[in-house]
């Protein structure tokens, strides 16, 4: 990704080298976007009105261009005057081919120290590395989604539907290419029927665009020495948005209302936390079910977790995804957690464990040449760094944004939140739909008060006689597990049996590093004077019994990355604690996210797809309405869940999707039904 040439001009206003024009107007760049882009699309009025009505809403604006962010800025200000009471979102889209860099963004907001409140976070979260579809979170009542790369492209795969448009982005003049018909045929396809827009130019060319796909517009006086702009609203549209409608008919889940916003997420781990967590957030009552006796009894258990990132030299699918995933975990874990036991960003040491492995690492070094996003350090930097003696001859990549998780603590404060009930030592054995209400079926538990421990009021307890629990929507969060639901047979769910290790530093003259260290295992710093390390591996094993001799290798393991662990031998097995637990992957090793779909009625549907796979389909994919799944994350759980969980918020709620189209797809548990079709595998 190309960044922006910028030229300051003697009044500090930036200007385009690429363009050759200004960002925004000499004369007053704020009340420029004020005039042109808020006051033009009614926004005082419409977000006043909003702010009286009950019913929560997502607000969702669009901008082509994003600079600066100065529009994005006045419109957070403008936002947080009228929402200081409500529990609305705004989400704000916005597209940026040549992205400013950090110092150069720092740079052209300091002028604006009364828009600090949201720059500061802004920079605080601004992408290491700009590509693809980027979710930043400002507050708690808005969002920013930055989507980079060429406006009519980033929009193609973008799910949303727009309720106002900020058309910026250099004069028509200057930037041709942009005011384009793909680009208009995108903002068509998002609009709605209350859908407004606003623009500084008045060009021909724009208001012909702008008639020949469906908008009415009104000239009106422009800024500063500009004579017109152009500002109007959508005429065409005649049925409710379905933003869900750019992609293969089978991924199109059906758009439903949720009357009641009732939850039932099954697991209390970190995907049943966050999941619960986001939906709670939004103004859902969610009752989560654990089976196990308190929550995180799983895989989310482990005394420390590492947020993982291991970017592959190309750019794949996977691979945006995961980018993505850490970017937004990272934020994530900074807002939530910074300053507390739970989250500590000590950065990640990644160790090549062979010549070949060195080599690809240089290779992923360069890809992000010019950002800070990751470091290649010699051996001796990185010994330097970790603070132990590593046991290395290659160079390594040090990730400073990365760190440690306290897994067990982050979700027991996701899901301390009053629109949560927790209720332990209760399994959900089945699930069903009847008058659009999910019945969840609780298998006969001891209900003891202990149980509820996690709970909000132990009261709140299920009594023995009342086996059913019902609400609006389930998901399931039960990561492998969740295959004995009968709607969920058909996912290639594996268990991947892992066992951490552990050692009190005050048993041992080892010490501890000062950074994340993953080569084989990993091993991370200090928490409560204890060492972690680990884990085992072992695909299609789920138990999850204690194994004394997996501590032989993670022991090893953690001695082939420094040979300063050797004094571990000195220990007994007693000394050497840990504990033992059950992961789960997919076959193709992505997550699981979203609605899941009727396996057996999509075989019948599309059968003809097993003979031609260019069959053209019209109707949509059958699902189960309401039944959504968030598992499957691997030993990546840290890094993935957080966006995921928000992903599928997202989708419950019909707001603007946070990941690039294609990626949403190939986390669509439909996947596993249509590519076993069309590989004649059904
Ligand atoms: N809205 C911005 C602000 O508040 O600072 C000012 C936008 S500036 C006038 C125009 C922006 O559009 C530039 O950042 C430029 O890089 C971007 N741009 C130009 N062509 C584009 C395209 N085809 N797709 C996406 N962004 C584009």
């Amino acid at each position: 990704m190309k960044h922006a040439d910028l030229i300051w001009d003697e009044t500090g206003t930036p200007c385009s080298s690429q363009f050759d024009d200004v960002y925004f107007s000499k004369v007053g760049g704020l009340d420029e976007t004020r005039h042109v882009f808020l006051a033009h699309n009614q926004l005082p009025e419409r977000f006043q009105a909003l702010s009286k009505q009950d019913e929560r809403k997502t607000f969702v604006v669009a901008e082509t261009g994003f600079g600066t962010g100065l529009n994005f800025l006045a419109c957070c200000q403008l936002w947080d005057e009228h929402m200081a009471n409500s529990n609305h979102e705004l989400v704000f889209v916005s597209t940026e081919m040549y992205p400013l860099t950090h110092e150069d963004l720092q740079k052209a907001l300091s002028v604006w120290p009364e828009l600090e409140k949201w720059s500061t976070p802004l920079m605080n979260s601004y992408p290491k590395v700009c590509t693809g579809l980027q979710t930043l979170r400002i507050s708690g009542k808005i969002r920013l989604i930055l989507a980079f790369g060429d406006a009519a492209e980033s929009f193609s795969k973008l799910n949303a539907s727009i309720d106002a448009w900020f058309l910026d982005g250099f004069a028509p003049s200057k930037n041709p290419e942009m005011w384009s018909d793909r680009l208009f045929q995108q903002i068509q396809r998002l609009s709605h029927q209350k859908t407004s827009f606003a623009t500084f130019t008045a060009a021909r060319v724009v208001k012909d665009l702008l008639t020949n796909h469906g908008f009415e517009f009104k000239k009106a006086k422009g800024f500063g020495r500009k004579r017109d702009m152009i500002h109007g609203h959508f005429v065409q549209a005649n049925a409710p948005h379905n933003s869900n409608a750019n992609t293969e008919v089978w991924y199109q889940t059906p758009i439903l209302s949720h009357p009641n916003k009732t939850a039932i997420v099954v697991g209390a781990g970190l995907a049943g936390a966050h999941t619960a967590n986001g939906l709670a957030n939004r103004g859902w009552q969610v009752t989560v079910l654990e089976q196990g006796e308190c929550v995180a009894s799983g895989a989310s258990g482990n005394y420390q977790g590492v947020l993982y990132t291991k970017p592959s030299v190309q750019e794949t699918k996977e691979d945006s995804f995961y980018l993505a995933s850490f970017q937004y975990a990272v934020q994530h874990y900074q807002a939530h957690f910074s300053e507390s036991e739970i989250w500590q960003q000590a950065g990640l040491i990644q160790l090549a464990q062979s010549e070949k492995e060195a080599l690809k690492l240089t290779r992923v070094n360069e890809k992000y040449l010019g950002t800070s996003f990751n470091q290649k350090l010699s051996p001796e930097q990185a010994t330097q760094k970790a603070g132990v003696d590593l046991n290395t001859n290659f160079d390594a990549l040090f990730y400073p944004d990365s760190g440690w998780v306290n897994p067990a603590e982050a979700c027991r404060a996701l899901l301390n939140h009053s629109n949560i009930q927790v209720i332990c030592n209760t399994k959900a054995s089945s699930v069903e739909r009847t008058n659009s209400i999910w019945n969840v079926t609780l298998e006969t538990a001891s209900f003891s008060n202990e149980s509820s421990k996690d709970a909000r009021s132990s009261e709140d307890t299920i009594s023995s006689k009342n086996k059913v629990l019902s609400a609006d929507i389930v998901v399931l969060c039960s990561a492998w597990e969740a295959n004995q639901f009968e709607q969920m047979k058909h996912l290639p769910l594996t268990p991947i049996r892992g066992q951490v290790s552990q050692v009190d530093l005050a048993t041992t003259s080892a010490e501890a590093p000062n950074t994340v260290i993953c080569a084989d295992s990993y091993v991370t710093p200090s928490d409560n004077n204890k060492l972690n390390f680990g884990a085992t591996f072992d695909l299609k094993d789920s138990d999850a019994s204690y194994r004394n001799e997996d501590i032989k290798t993670n022991v090893s393991k953690l001695q082939s990355i420094s040979t300063e662990f050797k004094v571990l031998d000195e220990l007994n097995e007693e000394q050497i604690t840990g504990r033992a637990s059950v992961r789960c992957i997919t076959s193709d090793r992505l997550p699981v996210v979203g609605m899941i779909n009727d396996h057996d009625a999509m075989l019948d549907q599309y059968q003809q797809l097993a003979k031609d796979r260019k069959w053209p389909y019209q109707e949509p994919g059958s699902y189960h309405p309401g039944l959504y799944a968030n598992l499957g994350h691997g030993s990546k759980g840290l890094t993935t869940i957080p966006l995921c969980s928000e992903l599928l918020c997202a989708m419950v709620e019909n707001d603007p999707l946070l990941l690039h189209q294609e990626l949403i797809d190939s986390l669509n548990p439909t996947r596993f039904t249509i590519n076993g079709l069309i590989k004649g595998k059904f």
